[in-house]
């Protein structure tokens, strides 16, 4: 296929006065749309539920922004059973087909961006630049999948013994059952799914119980794309009431999940028990949660550590797996820094992000907030909060405010993922010290070191336990293809999504020998 060269999506430019009008547009028209209701897909068939789930605006929770289907049991077994069924024709669909149908999937997203913006600004909170980057990250999974898949259609080169010819080539596995986090509602689950489906693998797809009406626009898409009727298959429900259904049925063939660790685990727990019927391992693909570090050793840019710090922190509440949670400070550089860090992070204006100049938006939902408002609570016998109140009533808003809290490093706040926007700031006595404390954790998502130092950079290069490291820069918002993304221990089972490993996690490698 004659395909250009892979790039990433573009950002919008803000400073943009007609961008910035197509934006206000695309919320008035969306606004418009706020209340619909949206039911599951399954082999193609709308299909209704007796409950349904309510999503909510979290910056203004009374406003209603759609109601969906809330699939049980029933649902969920028809969605393996019209997976299982459409597999066959799907797993022998030619790639390309496949890829193009993937390709298109692109081009709809880039048409109704600015739609897509607006759905992440009224369900996910999003301010417009971070649902921006997000809609622009699930595009770039869609061309850069498409664009592995055709890399890998022939399999890959082995060596073949003479008089012999030996291949080495991949196929679909099955019936992938994918699990999304609210976070990165677009993006995410358009990425879990395109790697299954672009594979040849039959999908039920399900979004988070905070964010089905995002799903439901995605699904909506590669429907009009072209993804056969029930090759994938839209379930929206509560992980607690379908979750364990779907992971432990014996249809299920794998599971790509990307949330918190504790459902990880339980996903990984269920999933390695045999059930009859059950015919092979279930693979679990699992991207997880992360207390992330960022180093400042005492040759660093203190004025762009502080900058990033507080980007890497706040970006979108803080409720990024990548977020920067802690900032280890060399002692000698630690006054300085925390004072940058606390002035930059006051001018950031908290709001409901439907207004351009907000950059901290709500959190999520109420248990959230009541999880976050925990966790503040926790940290003022800690530590000593330097910036940041006490969260206000929930019903206005699930706002939290900046909050930087100064604490030893075996602080809960210092340990757990908290998900808010609340960063730790531990004082170091030298690098060594501050790499110990970076590692010193379960998790080993992302990291990041400020330094001006060869040595240290290298060590870093070299000890950092941390799937994403970055270097004098901030520590999110990975790039697909540049980028590839997925953490260590805690943190999931060392995917990277967006990279050149990622499809064949999603195919079964095959040798076939022929002797002349
Ligand atoms: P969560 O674990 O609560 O939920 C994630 C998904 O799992 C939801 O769709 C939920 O319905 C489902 N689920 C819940 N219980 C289940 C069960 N028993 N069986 C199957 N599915 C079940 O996580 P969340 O609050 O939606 O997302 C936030 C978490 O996700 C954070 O911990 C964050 O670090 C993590 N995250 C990780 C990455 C990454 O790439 N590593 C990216 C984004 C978010």
């Amino acid at each position: 296929m004659g395909l250009v060269p892979y790039e990433n999506e573009k950002y919008q430019d803000w400073s943009d006065a007609k961008v910035r009008e197509k934006m206000r547009a695309a919320l008035s028209t969306v606004g418009g749309r706020l209340g619909r209701s949206y039911p599951a897909i399954i082999g193609g068939k709308r299909v209704e539920t007796d409950g349904e789930i309510v999503s909510v605006d979290p910056s203004e929770p009374s406003r209603v922004v759609g109601r969906t289907a809330r699939a049980t049991e029933r649902e969920a077994d028809m969605a393996l059973e019209t997976a299982t069924n459409a597999f066959g024709t799907w797993s022998r669909t030619a790639p390309e087909a496949r890829a193009r149908i993937m390709l298109r999937a692109a081009a709809i997203m880039r048409r109704r961006k600015f739609e897509l913006l607006a759905w992440e600004v009224y369900e996910g909170g999003k301010p417009w630049s971070e649902a921006d980057a997000q809609v622009a990250e699930a595009i770039d999974f869609l061309e850069y999948y498409a664009r592995e898949m055709l890399r890998l259609k022939d399999g890959i080169e082995v060596y073949s013994v003479p008089g012999e010819e030996s291949r080495y080539s991949y196929m679909p596995m099955g019936v992938g059952v994918v699990i999304a986090p609210w976070n990165f509602p677009t993006a995410i689950l358009t990425g879990m799914a395109s790697a299954a489906l672009v594979t040849g693998n039959a999908v039920v797809m399900k979004p988070s119980e905070f964010t089905p009406v995002t799903g439901a626009i995605v699904a909506e898409i590669f429907e009009e794309a072209g993804v056969p009727d029930g090759v994938m298959s839209f379930l929206p429900g509560y992980g607690s009431e379908v979750g364990d259904y779907l992971v432990e049925d014996a249809r299920t063939r794998f599971i790509s999940f990307t949330g918190s660790m504790r459902t990880g685990l339980r996903i990984n727990e269920l999933a390695a028990r045999q059930i009859p019927r059950q015919r092979w391992i279930k693979r679990v693909i699992a991207e997880m949660g992360g207390k992330d570090a960022m180093v400042i050793d005492d040759s660093a840019d203190l004025d762009s550590a502080a900058a990033d710090i507080v980007k890497s922190a706040y970006g979108y509440s803080g409720q990024k797996c990548s977020a920067a949670s802690r900032a280890i400070l060399h002692a000698d550089v630690y006054d300085d820094v925390l004072a940058k860090v606390v002035e930059r992070a006051k001018a950031l204006k908290i709001g409901a992000p439907e207004a351009a100049e907000v950059n901290v938006g709500p959190l999520i939902s109420e248990p959230q907030f009541e999880k976050v408002a925990g966790y503040i609570e926790a940290g003022k016998g800690e530590g000593e909060r330097v910036l940041g109140g006490d969260p206000g009533d929930p019903e206005g808003g699930y706002f939290v405010e900046p909050t930087v809290f100064e604490v030893e490093r075996d602080a809960t706040v210092a340990r757990e993922e908290i998900f808010g926007p609340v960063l730790s700031i531990i004082k170091a006595r030298d690098f060594d010290e501050a790499l110990s404390i970076a590692n010193d954790s379960p998790y080993g998502l992302t990291g990041g070191v400020y330094s001006k130092n060869r040595e240290h950079l290298e060590r870093a290069r070299q000890e950092f336990k941390a799937g994403n490291v970055y270097f004098n820069r901030t520590i999110t918002g990975a790039l697909v293809g540049v980028q590839p993304f997925g953490g260590f221990g805690m943190s999931g089972t060392d995917s990277k999504a967006g990279g050149p490993d990622y499809l064949p996690l999603h195919m079964l490698a095959r040798t076939v020998v022929e002797r002349f």
